[in-house]
């Protein structure tokens, strides 16, 4: 692998001018980070094509959970920069015009914003599809997989991917709701015949391709921090054991300029 390959695998969910969300980040933001990484060399391809391997620098932008404004203001943005996304829908909620519920963003319920929870048709998911996106399973319901009984684990793996299949044609990738993984939901994600699994670590393990790590990116990720978290050197550095030291260094910058 030369120095100038590169391998960055992000993870966004909503996308708002006005949802104060950790997980929602404003559409002037989104274009930055992606045009900063275009700007960069970066090629975009889906998660699927990343984890199957390639040259060069190559993202992955996925957004996980399926909020409608994925394809209201997202996907136009991926699309003016040729970028393709990959998308992880909890096929339960898909279709049903409810606002999604989980720990995390259930206490949005009743408010102003609890619009910004309604998920995606799958009409809309396959208008994804049709332009370059892949489309991924989250579950069904979104459970931490790891803290559920191991039928409950199989069946949300293996549902989850029936319905994408049925609805869109194939389904070959997931996305573990939070991150929330152990060896035996690996194991059991292959045996459902998932090629690649995204999780969300916190330091940045050895990726493999059932337990592959991606860089989440939310609401305070201005583009200082941005340019932190994708860095290679920062990246390998997360890797050692330095860790501490630039961990250190990257909260503070966000207290001093998160605000
Ligand atoms: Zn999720």
């Amino acid at each position: 692998m030369s120095r100038r390959d590169d391998s960055l695998v992000l993870c966004y969910h909503a996308v708002s001018p006005t949802w104060p969300a950790d997980l929602a980040i404003s559409p002037q933001r989104l274009r930055a980070h992606l045009k900063y990484l275009v700007d960069h060399g970066y090629r975009g391809v889906t998660f699927g094509e990343l984890v199957a391997g390639g040259p060069g620098r190559r993202v992955a932008i996925t957004f996980d959970d399926g909020y409608r404004s994925v394809i209201e203001l997202a996907q136009p943005i991926l699309a003016e920069l040729g970028l393709p996304g990959t998308l992880f829908v909890p096929t339960d909620w898909i279709g049903s015009e409810r606002p999604m519920a989980w720990p995390g963003i259930e206490h949005w319920l009743g408010g102003e914003h609890q619009r910004e929870l309604i998920p995606m048709g799958w009409d809309e998911v396959r208008r994804l599809r049709d332009a370059g996106w892949e489309i991924g399973s989250h579950t069904r319901s979104h459970p931490k997989l790891s803290q559920i009984r191991s039928e409950r684990m199989r069946a949300e793996l293996a549902e989850s991917k029936a319905t994408c299949e049925a609805e869109l044609g194939s389904c070959t990738t997931i996305a573990y709701p939070y991150g929330d993984h152990s060896d035996a939901v690996a194991a059991a994600a292959g045996a459902a015949g998932y090629a690649a699994a995204a999780t969300l670590p916190a330091g940045a393990p050895t990726p493999k391709p059932l337990a592959w790590p991606r860089i989440g990116i939310y609401v305070h990720d201005d583009m200082r921090s941005f340019r932190l978290k994708v860095s290679p050197r920062v990246r390998r550095a997360r890797a050692t054991s330095a860790w501490p030291v630039v961990a250190g260094g990257l909260r503070s910058l966000r207290r001093r300029f998160a605000r």
